[in-house]
């Protein structure tokens, strides 16, 4: 099984998080979002542990884009992380959830006016600023304020991951953040530590996602600390924050690779420490910010079957009662991901189909080309690994309502996100 918490009982059922997911589909109804909150915790201490470990001075952050929802953060701050949020929509979430904002790092490539007065008037402890265009905002808006902004610059180290190309951000010519190469993020750098209403705290990068080494993390913070060393030799400023950004990947299929977070961390807290020790830097306080690697595996989501449709000659479809509207990933990305006919979970796989959503969409695809036991109208399809950006991309389009998130806990469930109604589809209409 692509990760421990997916078995096959006596019945021949799928199991997650040791509960059999078709009580679960027959409780609760489909589509349905699982959440292992014991294996949201297990990641979380595992980065916590490696990082409290390896370093004088860590913080892991979660990515909140990767899965957000109240309770999420419940867990979250449980956990001893502080979050990163790129909206005011996750930041009240955050705080009705009653997380403390102390930790939490506003990102955001384009924080309006409001986004800025919203955070700091809710004490939002870091602005991890973009561009000069935003430091200016934030100087302006924290005019009159008793504190100085505490604020860390997003710089583009210039690298280049092997991953897709919509999901690479470390590059020179990325939408976000400053690049070291043409000189903007020495600029940048420069107008922070002149302006009087904000606190430079330090740097951050963030290079990649679904990476599963630790290259782009080594090049990307001895890059980083190579521009700190020069900021201090030119300003006489020291870094006391460095954030490496979030990015290591998780298992979708079996070819994909396991990864050993803790060993990773270690990696890279040598390669942080020698360069600090050579470039004569104090060692910083490092934050991680992941997002995948806290929720993916913790999330499976489960459908009944519909329609099934045979093409002679050309192909075969399952249709589902979900797709596109709670998982775009195929359709964004070409995403692949396990499937599981989970009441047939012992039988051959014998039929190849694509399996498809129910929107008005061609590319409504979950997987295309699965092989699986020949299912029948009301057999419940299991979609594995897709806890992180799948509930927080979905939408309503063809006004399909979202499903709820039901959290699998100690042999236990409850949900943690209800079941969207037809009346809450219309709530907001006049
Ligand atoms: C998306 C994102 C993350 C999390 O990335 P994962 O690949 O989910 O770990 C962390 N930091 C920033 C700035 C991001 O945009």
């Amino acid at each position: 099984m692509i990760c421990n918490n997916i078995g096959i009982n006596e019945k021949g059922h799928i199991t997650f998080a040791g509960q059999d997911v078709c009580d679960l589909a027959q409780k609760y109804g489909t589509p349905l979002y699982l959440m292992d909150e014991d294996k949201i915790r297990e990641n979380c201490r595992t980065y916590k542990a490696a990082m409290d470990a390896c370093f004088a001075s860590a913080l892991p952050v979660y990515a909140s884009k990767a899965a957000c929802f109240k309770r999420m953060y419940e867990i979250i701050a449980e956990e001893g992380f502080g979050i990163d949020v790129v909206s005011v929509g996750e930041i009240y979430t955050a705080m009705k959830a009653g997380m403390s904002l102390e930790n939490a790092y506003f990102h955001s490539n384009n924080k309006t006016d409001f986004d800025i007065e919203f955070a700091i008037e809710n004490g939002v402890g870091y602005f991890v600023v973009d561009n000069e265009e935003e430091l200016y905002a934030i100087e302006r808006i924290n005019d009159g304020n008793a504190q100085k902004q505490k604020v860390l610059l997003r710089l583009t180290p210039g690298i280049d991951t092997h991953t897709y190309e919509a999901v690479n951000t470390g590059k020179v010519d990325s939408k976000f953040g400053s690049a070291i190469e043409t000189g903007q993020a020495e600029e940048i750098t420069r107008l922070a530590l002149g302006m009087q209403n904000i606190a430079l705290a330090g740097f951050h990068c963030h290079i990649g996602s679904q990476v599963f080494d630790s290259d782009t993390f080594l090049r990307g913070s001895e890059i980083m600390l190579s521009f700190a060393a020069q900021m201090k030799q030119k300003y006489g400023y020291e870094m006391q924050e460095l954030s490496l950004g979030g990015g290591y990947g998780v298992r979708y299929t079996e070819a994909d690779p396991e990864i050993d977070i803790a060993a990773n961390i270690r990696q890279v807290s040598e390669c942080v420490k020698a360069d600090c020790a050579k470039l004569g830097l104090q060692e910083p306080k490092l934050i991680m910010e992941p997002g995948r690697s806290i929720v993916a595996d913790a999330g499976m989501t489960l459908y009944s079957v519909g329609t099934i449709k045979q093409i002679p000659g050309y192909k075969n479809y399952v249709s589902i009662d979900g797709g596109m509207t709670d998982n775009p990933r195929y359709a964004l990305y070409g995403s692949e991901y396990t499937l599981f006919v989970a009441n047939k979970a012992k039988e051959a796989a014998d039929f190849t189909a694509d399996v498809v959503g129910r929107c008005c969409e061609s590319d409504d695809i979950i997987q295309p080309e699965v092989r699986l036991p020949k299912p029948v109208r009301g057999d419940i399809i299991a979609v594995c690994t897709t806890g992180a950006y799948n509930y927080s991309m979905a939408s309503n389009y063809n006004r399909v309502a979202r499903p709820p998130v039901v959290m699998l806990c100690g042999g236990k469930s409850y949900q943690a996100v209800k079941r969207e109604s037809l009346d809450d589809l219309i709530a907001n209409d006049l």
